[in-house]
C-alpha cells in the first residue's frame, strides 16, 4: 500500500447518535474529499463548512469545538482521532446538529466506519509536518512537549489525584494498526462529582454510563468495568491525536504530555505553527528506497534519508 500517497474515505458512510452535552441526536457521515482538502466538518442544516484548523478551534474546555460567528461544531476530537490515526487526510465530516455524536465515548464507532467504507489512495503524495526542534508549552505542573522523531508517537502521563488515576502513563509509536488495537477502543471518562456540576450548567445531558467511565470516590461506576487497565491514560492519548489533527498535516514528531488537556494541546499546535523555524513541510518521495524500506513506522528516517521535496 502507498503509505506516503494522501488517502479518502472511499464511499460515503453514516451512523447516528447523541450529543454529548446537547443530548440530541444527530448523524454524521463520514464522505469522499479531493486530494489537498484537508479535514472539514460541514453543518449540513446550515449549509457551512468548518475546516478542522487550528484557527477555527473556540472552546476547549470540555472538548474541543471548532466555530464560526455563531455555528459550532462540539467534541470533534475523537473522529479526529479515528481519521488522523487511521491515516485519513481528506474527508468532509457532516453533522446535521451542533456537535458530533459522542456514541460509545471512544474513537473505535468511527474506526469502524473508516474500515467499512474502505480507504481510497490518491495520486498525490502525504505532506508531513516535520519537527525539526523540540516545542514545549507549560501550565503549571502540565506539559506538552514535541520533538523531532523518526515516525509518530504520543507517550501520556495522566494524574488526577484519584486513586484510580494516579501516574497513569500510556505511549505509543502511531500506525493505523498500533492506534485501532491500542487506542481507539478508550473511552472518555469523568468524575461523578462533576457531572451535577455539569448538567446544572445545562452540559452533559447525553451523557450515561453507555458513553462514559463514570468515576466516584473510590471505584468504576460502571458494571462492565474497564476496557484496559490504563484505559485513562490511553484515552488522553485519543484526545491528543485528535488535538494534534488540528496541525492540518500527518505529523513526524514525538509528544510527551503530562496532565496536559484539549486547551494546551491546542497552545502546543498554535506554539508550533507559528513558529517556521521549528518544522518543516516535507513530502515522501514514492520512489524513495528509505521510503519502502521504513514505511509506514520510519516515515522520518525515509524523509531523511531519501529525496524529501520541500511542498
Ligand atoms: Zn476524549
Amino acid at each position: 500500500m502507498a503509505f506516503w500517497n494522501q488517502r479518502t474515505v472511499a464511499r460515503r458512510v453514516s451512523c447516528t447518535g447523541v450529543g454529548l452535552h446537547s443530548g440530541a441526536p444527530v448523524t454524521l457521515t463520514l464522505a469522499p474529499a479531493p486530494a489537498d482538502a484537508g479535514i472539514t466538518f460541514v453543518r449540513r442544516d446550515l449549509d457551512l463548512e468548518l475546516p478542522a484548523r487550528h484557527d477555527l478551534v473556540v472552546d476547549t474546555r470540555l472538548s474541543t469545538s471548532l466555530g464560526q460567528g455563531a455555528a459550532r461544531v462540539a467534541t470533534v476530537e475523537h473522529v479526529l482521532a479515528a481519521l488522523h490515526g487511521m491515516g485519513i487526510d481528506n474527508c468532509r465530516v457532516e453533522v446535521d446538529g451542533p456537535e458530533v455524536p459522542i456514541l460509545d465515548g471512544s474513537a473505535a464507532p468511527f474506526v469502524c466506519m473508516l474500515v467499512e467504507a474502505g480507504a481510497r489512495i490518491q495520486r498525490e503524495a502525504k505532506r508531513y509536518l516535520v519537527l525539526t526542534r523540540p516545542v514545549e508549552v507549560r501550565d503549571g505542573d502540565k506539559l506538552a512537549r514535541l520533538e523531532p522523531a523518526d515516525g509518530f508517537s504520543v507517550r501520556f502521563t495522566a494524574d488526577f489525584g484519584h486513586p484510580l488515576i494516579t501516574d497513569q502513563g500510556f505511549g505509543i509509536e502511531v500506525s493505523d494498526r498500533t492506534f485501532e488495537r491500542e487506542v481507539a477502543r478508550a473511552r472518555t471518562f469523568c468524575f461523578r462529582r462533576d457531572i451535577e456540576a455539569m448538567q446544572a450548567r445545562g452540559l452533559a445531558r447525553g451523557g450515561s454510563l453507555e458513553n462514559a467511565i463514570v468515576v466516584d470516590d473510590f471505584s468504576i461506576l460502571n458494571p462492565e468495568g474497564l476496557r484496559f487497565p490504563d484505559e485513562f491514560a490511553r484515552h488522553k492519548v485519543l484526545d491528543a491525536i485528535g488535538d494534534l489533527a488540528l496541525l492540518g498535516r500527518p505529523l513526524l514528531g514525538a509528544l510527551t504530555a503530562v496532565k496536559s488537556g484539549h486547551a494546551l494541546n491546542q497552545a502546543l499546535v498554535r506554539q508550533v505553527l507559528s513558529d517556521p523555524d521549528c518544522h518543516r513541510v516535507v513530502q515522501v518521495s514514492a520512489d524513495s528506497e528509505g521510503a519502502r524500506a521504513r514505511l509506514p513506522l520510519g516515515v522520518g528516517a525515509a524523509v531523511g534519508a531519501g529525496s524529501p521535496q520541500p511542498a
